[in-house]
């Protein structure tokens, strides 16, 4: 009896377009990338290609990390590698849940199952880098900036790494709170160096990211001309970090 109640585990998907074209599942947390591709949030997460260069985007002086509201990230699509951002699609998951209710759900699981396993947490920030400055007021003074880097959240930062041009006296300065600025007086513009190092445990999801001694693709490093027009200048971009706890596994005995 219960052989003849078995139901085939596989539910035909009769349309293309509710597969996800990277695993061949059924869409899960469907996202549509600006190209029009729709794949699945974790896919995107994983597949695309997140280069920091590539989405610095100057911003007005005074905007901070806690104002801007993530709109999505930057990156190159996995499908068609064009620069894209991608929105999750909501309208598409109900679609999805009607019309699959169980394999669904089953996706849902397994993906429940596989977070909570790996214990992987992915969060999204964004970076700001740039710097403000006071011009000299006669032609022998110098100016007076202040380079900085902002991180909308900074608990996960262990350490920024500033590097300086060689000829000043101090060039490497290492910050271990924030803020994570450096004010010098000078003559001229220079590229500021800054890694941006994360704490145990976690690591960036880009291209661009390097190991350091003790962690992969802990740190970040980024580039900035000094700006001395205006008041200043700052740049944007939005990365995702991915935290992977290692489960600490327990003695039976004591
Ligand atoms: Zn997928
Ligand atoms: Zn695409």
């Amino acid at each position: 009896m219960a052989s003849e109640d078995h139901k085939p585990l596989e539910v035909d998907i009769e349309d293309d377009d509710d597969l996800c074209p990277i695993c061949r599942q059924l869409l899960h947390r469907p996202v549509i990338t600006e190209c029009s591709h729709t794949l699945c949030e974790l896919c995107m997460t994983e597949w695309a290609d997140v280069s920091v260069t590539s989405q610095m985007t100057v911003v007005p002086l005074n905007e901070r990390p806690e104002d801007f509201v993530a709109a999505g990230i930057q990156a190159k699509c996995p499908m068609c590698r064009t620069m894209t951002s991608a929105k999750r699609s909501l309208e598409m998951e109900d679609r999805l849940k009607t019309k699959y209710p169980e394999m669904y759900e089953k996706r849902e699981e397994e993906s429940v199952a596989e977070e909570e396993a790996k214990e992987v947490r992915i969060e999204t920030l964004t970076v700001y880098i740039g710097n403000t400055v006071v011009p000299p007021e006669d032609e022998r003074a110098l100016f007076d900036w202040e380079f900085f880097v902002k991180i909308s959240d900074t608990s996960v930062v262990n350490e920024v790494e500033i590097l300086l041009h060689e000829t000043f006296k101090k060039p490497r300065l290492v910050k271990w709170k924030a803020p994570y600025s450096v004010r010098r007086l000078g003559w001229g513009t220079f590229i500021v160096r800054a890694n941006v190092i994360l704490k145990h445990g976690y690591s960036w999801i880009s291209s661009d990211a390097e190991d350091t001694k003790y962690a992969k693709r802990a740190s970040l490093p980024l580039e900035w001309e000094l700006c001395f027009d205006g008041g200043g200048s700052q740049a944007r971009c939005q990365l995702k970090i991915k935290n992977e706890r290692r489960l600490v596994r327990r003695g039976i005995g004591g």
